[in-house]
């Protein structure tokens, strides 16, 4: 007899929605001051692009809070989380919650930061599947560009000294979400359509995968749709963050497919971001994602024009060791292919691949 395993999945138990939602911050603060003790305060890791705006009004800030402006620059590495980790615990406060304010890259930051918070240790011993053993910090999850999905995903991502992998954990689920579509209007327009993408990836990933459910298909089905509406029809933000979201959850509850592991390939040895990388990627997988037409169609639209080969200068040395990174990706691969994957997928057709992208 075989045994059906069932997965219990976590998701973020409050959110808002709406232009201007932003101010609920504030009463929501709040409501959680009233339970802090001595030296007890809030920590707002927020994207360094708003360190030029009065996004932080001293108004929102109350005695043992601290900002941090985290430099996205770069997407995170464990050796910077941990850096900000360091810097909050010498100033000896006490944080009650954490705030967490922009892309993928400051969500992500904010997520690891209330984990290691309560479990002991650098971010690196945390990369992985249910590795924190005590309850994280409570945390607040503000997206101010939509597509990554990280506002309701259970992964932080980080790449540490070995690999680019999350702290993938149920501690890692934001408590409350604001969904505030008005911060989309400053996104530069190529890197707003580089995370936007990289949802539409998702959603590719997981439906056409081995590994999804009744509701993973749904939720990517509608996700999908609505960033056609959006892209192909009339902008609309609010429709963009909920498309997000609902990628987000999508691929959590399924895995991602061929496309990451060769963006993670790119990423690693040429340090590209990754919704510009799942974008090179994707636009030369066609015989593998029918859809990668429809992307191309929106690329057009938009006037994105994405270089035509980024592989050309490397040495075979280097082009072997992003193969080798791809084919590192079992689980999405067989999520593709299936458990027989290697036998459909060798490192040569990875790497005549890689030499397109
Ligand atoms: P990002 O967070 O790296 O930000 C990209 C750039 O946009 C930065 O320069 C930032 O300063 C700027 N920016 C952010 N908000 C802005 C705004 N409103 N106006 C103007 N500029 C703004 O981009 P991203 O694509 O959202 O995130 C990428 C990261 O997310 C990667 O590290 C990736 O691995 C991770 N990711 C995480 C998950 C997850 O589930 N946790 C899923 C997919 C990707
Ligand atoms: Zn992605």
């Amino acid at each position: 007899m075989t045994m059906t395993t069932y997965k219990n999945s976590k998701l973020v138990p409050y959110y808002i929605l709406g232009d201007g939602s932003f101010q609920q911050l504030s009463p929501l603060l709040e409501k959680r001051r009233k339970e802090y003790q001595k030296d007890e305060g809030t920590v707002f890791i927020v994207d360094h692009y708003f360190s030029k705006t009065n996004l932080i009004s001293s108004s929102l800030l109350h005695e043992n809070d601290e900002v941090i402006f985290a430099d996205t620059s770069e997407e995170p590495k464990t050796e910077y989380v941990d850096s900000i980790k360091n810097q909050i615990l010498q100033k000896n406060r006490k944080p009650k919650t954490v705030v967490g304010i922009g892309g993928g890259s400051a969500l992500d930051i904010a997520k690891a930061i209330s984990v290691l918070l309560t479990n002991p240790g650098p971010a690196e011993n945390y990369q992985g599947w249910d590795l924190p053993k005590n309850p994280a910090i409570y945390k607040i999850g503000i997206p101010t560009i939509a597509g990554t999905g990280a506002e309701f995903t259970r992964t932080a991502v980080m790449t540490g000294p070995v690999k680019k992998l999350g702290i993938n954990s149920d501690q890692s689920v934001f408590d409350q979400v604001i969904l505030d579509p008005t911060f989309l209007a400053t996104v530069p327009t190529d890197q707003f359509i580089y995370t936007a993408m990289d949802c539409f990836v998702h959603n590719e990933e997981s439906l056409l995968g081995r590994i999804n459910d009744t509701m993973t298909i749904a939720l990517a089905e509608k996700s999908t749709q609505m960033l056609l509406d959006v892209f192909l029809g009339k902008m609309d933000y609010g429709k963009l963050m909920v498309a997000s979201g609902f990628g987000g959850l999508a691929v959590a509850n399924s895995s991602v497919g061929i496309c990451h592991p060769f963006s993670y390939g790119l990423s690693l040895v040429l340090g590209l971001r990754h919704g510009y990388s799942i974008c090179i990627a994707f636009n030369q997988l066609e015989e593998y994602y029918p859809s990668v037409k429809v992307f191309k169609e929106i690329l057009k639209k938009y006037k994105i024009t994405l270089p035509k080969v980024v592989t050309n200068d490397l040495t075979d040395d280097q082009l072997s060791r992003m193969a080798d990174a791809v084919l590192l990706n079992e689980r999405p691969l067989s999520n593709a292919f299936g458990n027989n994957w290697k036998e459909k997928f060798s490192k040569e057709k990875v790497i005549s691949l890689l030499r397109q992208m």
